[in-house]
């Protein structure tokens, strides 16, 4: 909001405030933008009076109110208004600035000379006017008189539309797509100096999209990168939809971080009550950490009972592998081909998706990778039963042969569906039999779950639960605090007392007060609103949709997964398997510039990562699968589905 201006047109004594109704101002922090007397009341508490201040929106302001998502294959929303809208009081005169002609009465449309653009025209909705056609008006003229409006949201409001072009006054717009801002620029001027009305908005002291790119870029570690060639720059996210700074929807397909949703109000009021009152660490003894870790507990099985809270994934299976090592007195690691467990130094050289990938340096003579279990790719496939135990053999083999090597394994660590490696579903039976190798070698079954865990396959609230195991460590992470940083590690009473050497354990920010209530309310509300069932129905119903469309695009070669985490392979040739990347890239473009966020993941970054925010239902799928059923006929006819 901009301080109140005085301005010679209006009534004596009436000043603006400009209303920034866009998705990056506060304005829609509090207020649902589909809720017209909530617009309403936002206004109203920002200008108070009518009588003394009217709201003022400038020319090509973002707005929310009215903000609809793109319909595949049809023009963007318009989300951009087109003129300067005074929020009036009805009744009130409006005054002339300026001399001209008046050349239609309803909506008024003037003719005037400026020094600077020559002649203009400007046009007003919103004015019951007296004018009539062909005469002249002077500075200080009554224009008209401010209309009742039985707008629910804005109330009375006037609109005045600059145009170098007195044709367009016809068939001009409310409001313009965001990419054809520039198009209408030619034809259409700010009235704001002509108009004596503020001329500087409080979108000047923000970075816009591609100044944020540029600045970015300069500051950021190259290695850092951004999604998508043509990055949207998202400003606010509420439940499934995130919205870039021109107000425009995307649906979210990707954000699994998010698990409750985006901006949900039960998370931030946690955050805040806590922050208010107290946020220190763990060595101090509150109440938060001890009903957490009491929480997550409770969602375990047996013997998995105790617990470190840490702040990321890779902190997590950082942990996980050290405490391993140190308990087994061993180094040796059996990790999954092409999995991935974070960014640490140690997980990194567990982690074959990084070390084998692009820059990659190999792996440390410590890691063993056994055959990703793959029923679409690997040797064993979906309808071969055993599949599951053949594939555990590769793990197995590993430990027997280091054992008899005398460097037993300290640990097998892998996903219960992996994520990163592309989505890769396990067999019956793998984890099974691959744990009771390495168990028998005297290592130690570490579980990642930061992907997959809390509810997401709907079938278990942990992944491993699918396979039918207990593990001797989980780590966990992603979708604990909807977005704030925490990560947890959960063993054994045995192992985690065999862990404690008389080496401290201290972790600054882990499981702080903060940490724990917003924990402990993702925990309630996943719980509370039934979001594990929700994942089992919806998935099971993106699953069937997904296969729908596998029948009508050949380049589908495979879909799969469980619950809200499922994977869409694209291949050029169904036959030969051979990876369409650089299609799963041009497809997920598209989809965002049909509003859907998408993106591919996998070791040959050709699987298309399904894992939304839990409050995703049916009428997202059919969003999601119309919108990928229109970018997919596209590519197969070789066009631009842009
Ligand atoms: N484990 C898995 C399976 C992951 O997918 C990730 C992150 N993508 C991590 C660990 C690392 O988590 P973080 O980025 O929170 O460190």
């Amino acid at each position: 909001m901009t301080t109140v201006v005085d301005v010679a047109m209006l009534p004596a004594g009436v000043e603006v405030r400009e209303i920034d109704l866009s998705p990056v101002g506060d304005f829609f922090d509090d207020r649902d933008w589909d809720d017209p007397s909530q617009v309403a009341q936002g206004i109203e508490a920002a200008v108070g009076d009518r009588q003394r201040v009217w709201g003022y929106l400038p020319h090509l302001s973002a707005s929310m109110v009215g903000t609809r998502r793109r319909q595949p294959g049809s023009a963007q929303p318009a989300t951009i208004r087109l003129g300067a809208t005074l929020l009036a009081a009805p009744g009130a005169e409006l005054r002339a600035p300026f001399a001209g002609e008046v050349l239609q009465p309803e909506p008024l449309v003037v003719r005037h000379q400026t020094q600077e653009s020559g002649t203009v025209w400007t046009c007003w909705w919103g004015l019951e006017t007296r004018a009539s056609q062909g005469s002249s008006i002077a500075p200080g003229d009554v224009l008209g008189v401010v209309a009742a409006s039985d707008d629910a949201a804005l109330g009375a409001s006037v609109r005045v539309v600059t145009l170098r072009d007195a044709e367009l006054t016809r068939s001009l717009p409310p409001a313009v797509a965001a990419d054809d801002i520039e198009s209408w620029s030619a034809h259409v001027m700010d009235p704001a100096s002509l108009l004596g009305l503020p001329t500087t908005s409080v979108r000047d002291q923000r970075l816009d999209g591609p100044s944020v790119i540029r600045l970015r870029d300069q500051r950021l570690a190259r290695s850092q990168r951004a999604y998508y060639r043509r990055p949207p720059h998202f400003v606010r996210g509420r439940g499934v939809w995130l919205y870039d700074e021109h107000g425009r929807g995307y649906l979210d397909s990707l954000n699994n971080v998010t698990h409750v949703g985006h901006a949900d109000p039960r998370i931030t009021e946690a955050a805040s009550r806590q922050l208010k009152k107290l946020n220190t660490n763990s060595r101090f003894i509150y109440e938060g950490i001890a009903a957490y870790a009491e929480r997550l507990v409770s969602s375990l099985p047996d013997p998995l009972e105790v617990v470190f809270l840490v702040c990321t994934g890779s902190e997590a299976n950082d942990l996980a592998l050290r405490i391993a090592r140190q308990v087994t007195g061993r180094s040796d690691v059996i990790v999954i081909d092409g999995a991935y467990h974070g960014n640490t130094a140690a997980v990194m050289g567990v982690s074959p998706n990084r070390y084998k990938g692009p820059g990659g340096r190999g792996s440390p003579p410590t890691t063993h990778e056994a055959m990703q279990p793959d029923v679409y790719r690997g040797p064993y496939g979906r309808n071969d039963e055993q599949a599951g135990p053949r594939y555990a053999a590769h793990v197995a083999a590993h430990a027997q042969r280091l054992a008899s090597e005398g460097r037993p394994p300290a640990a097998f660590i892998a996903e219960s569906l992996m994520g990163t490696a592309g989505n890769v579903v396990f067999p019956a039976g793998y984890l099974a039999t691959a744990f009771d190798a390495v168990r028998a070698a005297g290592g130690v079954c570490i579980s990642d779950e930061v992907q997959v865990g809390v509810g997401r396959l709907g079938s278990h609230f942990w992944g491993f639960q699918a396979q039918g195991v207990v593990p001797d460590i989980v780590t966990m992470g992603k979708p604990l605090g909807n977005g704030h940083p925490i990560a947890a590690v959960v063993t054994t009473r045995e192992i985690a007392d065999a862990f404690d050497d008389g080496v401290k354990y201290f972790n600054t920010f882990g499981g702080n007060p903060v940490s724990c209530a917003i924990g402990s309310t993702v925990m309630d509300i996943v719980e509370q609103d039934g979001l594990q069932a929700r994942a089992g129905s919806v998935g099971d119903y993106f699953l069937r949709s997904l296969q729908e469309l596998m029948g009508r695009h050949d380049i589908v070669g495979n879909v799969r997964g469980h619950g809200l985490y499922l994977g869409v392979e694209l291949v050029r040739n169904r036959e030969t398997k051979e990876p369409a990347a650089a299609e799963a890239m041009a497809v997920s473009e598209a989809m965002k510039d049909h509003g859907v966020v998408s993106y591919p993941t996998g070791v040959h970054d050709n699987v298309l990562k399904i894992k939304p925010p839990m409050v995703f239902g049916n009428g997202h799928v059919d969003i999601y699968t119309e919108v990928l059923d229109h970018v997919l006929a596209a590519e197969a006819s070789g066009g631009c589905a842009c």
